[in-house]
């Protein structure tokens, strides 16, 4: 983008640049007032009255590529998928990712995580945990924006159990459901914040 380093001499009077304003913006004040208006007495009906959200108890909708809360992928009979190969947490630019290898009775598979934490409070919510795990053991595709906990750092650490059962919910009773428990648990936080579980 080339700058302009000059302004002109009515530029630099300013009171025609302020009024150029003070149009703009009274004009977009009464094209919205009126518009909300027509919306009001049902006479414009391609939008609801107002813009806003009344969230939590109306939620706009994510795209459909939104990468949002993690949770750990399960094998066909319910284990973690994940063989504790440590790609993830080294992609992750966070550092949020720890992980505790142990060794599988299976032949099949070398290892299995024994811990797995992700810090929510330190992720950035980047993905390249997803996009380094070779058996796509770790998603993003829960539709939910990161989890909210009690006023406690420690509350944001979710554990393995926590990443696999959402897994578990959106297998058995799918995102409407991950999103009711999600909301259900806003609302006991926002009642009492200090006494709401883990
Ligand atoms: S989304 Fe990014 S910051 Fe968060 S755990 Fe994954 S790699 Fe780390
Ligand atoms: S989630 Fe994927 S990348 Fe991370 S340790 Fe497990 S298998 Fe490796």
């Amino acid at each position: 983008m080339k700058r302009r380093e000059e302004m002109t001499f009515w530029e630099r009077l300013y009171v025609i640049e302020i009024t150029k304003g003070v149009i703009q913006t009274s004009s977009d004040l009464i094209k919205h007032l009126v518009q909300f208006l027509l919306q009001v007495v049902g006479l414009n009906k391609t939008a609801k009255p107002w813009a806003t959200f009344e969230y939590p108890d109306e939620a706009r909708p994510y795209a459909p590529r939104y990468r949002g809360r993690h949770r750990l992928t399960l094998n066909e009979e319910g284990s973690v998928r994940c063989t504790a190969c440590f790609l993830c947490a080294t992609a992750c630019p966070a550092d949020c990712i720890y992980i505790e290898a142990e060794e599988h009775d299976s032949g099949e598979v070398e290892k299995f995580p024994n811990r797995y934490e992700i810090d929510t409070l330190l992720c950035v919510y980047c993905g390249y945990c997803v996009e380094a795990c070779p058996v796509d053991a770790i998603r993003m595709d829960t539709g939910i924006h990161p989890e909210i906990y009690p006023p406690d750092p420690r509350a944001f650490i979710e554990d393995k159990e926590t990443l696999m059962k959402r897994s578990r919910i959106l297998e058995d009773e799918g995102p409407e459901a991950l999103f009711k428990r999600h909301m259900a648990r806003i609302r006991s936080i926002e009642k009492n914040p200090y006494l709401a579980g883990y």
